[in-house]
């Protein structure tokens, strides 16, 4: 997996509405090899202790934290040289175009914006890329998740989590889970 560093912005969380979809997102920009994730709208302490202990368990280098001002992290992350992609049903389709391609050209660090409900039109304009995940109405755990599978390969499914409690080792039947106090 490339050197350069993944984090994830996820726009507009509603403490009550998306606490599951939230903790979704969060579970999956780790298993599919991001580097942190930042919440963005309501602050929601449980939402960042539950992910906290899934880092703590299944280990691994995960940055969480909370930034009420959304427009500041882009223009920081646009300062130091990152690269900052809106996943919106609106954008160039990933499969159509060669979106991915001049993506990866650029090298640099990766910002993956994406949002809950409607997300502002600002956001359109920030963004240096706007990506499709085909150009249908899905979900952003999905949009996600895919976008990190084609931007990885298929070798994110690999990773090795260091520092885990916690390990599976793959049966085609049962459950092993190996405890490690570290
Ligand atoms: N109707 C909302 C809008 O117009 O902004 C979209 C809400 S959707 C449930 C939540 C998020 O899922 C979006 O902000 C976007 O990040 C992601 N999403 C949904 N469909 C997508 C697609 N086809 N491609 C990329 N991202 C998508």
């Amino acid at each position: 997996m490339s050197s350069r560093r993944i984090y994830v912005l996820r726009l507009g969380h509603r403490p009550q509405r998306d606490k599951r979809i939230s903790t979704h997102v969060g579970l999956v920009a780790r298993a599919f090899g991001a580097h942190g994730i930042i919440y963005s709208g309501g602050k929601d302490e449980n939402l960042l202790r539950s992910l906290r202990k899934v880092v703590d368990l299944w280990g691994g280098d995960f940055d969480i934290r909370y930034e009420s001002d959304w427009r500041e992290v882009i223009r920081e992350w646009k300062e130091r040289g990152g690269v900052v992609i809106h996943l919106t049903m609106y954008g160039e389709n990933i499969a159509s175009s060669d979106v991915l391609k001049r993506i990866k050209e650029t090298g640099a660090d990766l910002l993956i914006v994406v949002g809950a409900e409607k997300v502002p039109g600002r956001l359109f304009e920030l963004a240096d890329f706007n990506v499709a995940i085909g150009n249908q109405p899905h979900s952003e755990v999905a949009a996600l998740a895919l976008f990190l599978d084609r931007l990885y390969a298929g070798r994110e499914l690999l990773k090795e989590f260091k520092g885990a409690k916690l390990r599976i080792v793959p049966q085609s039947k049962g459950k092993k889970v190996i405890y490690s106090l570290k």
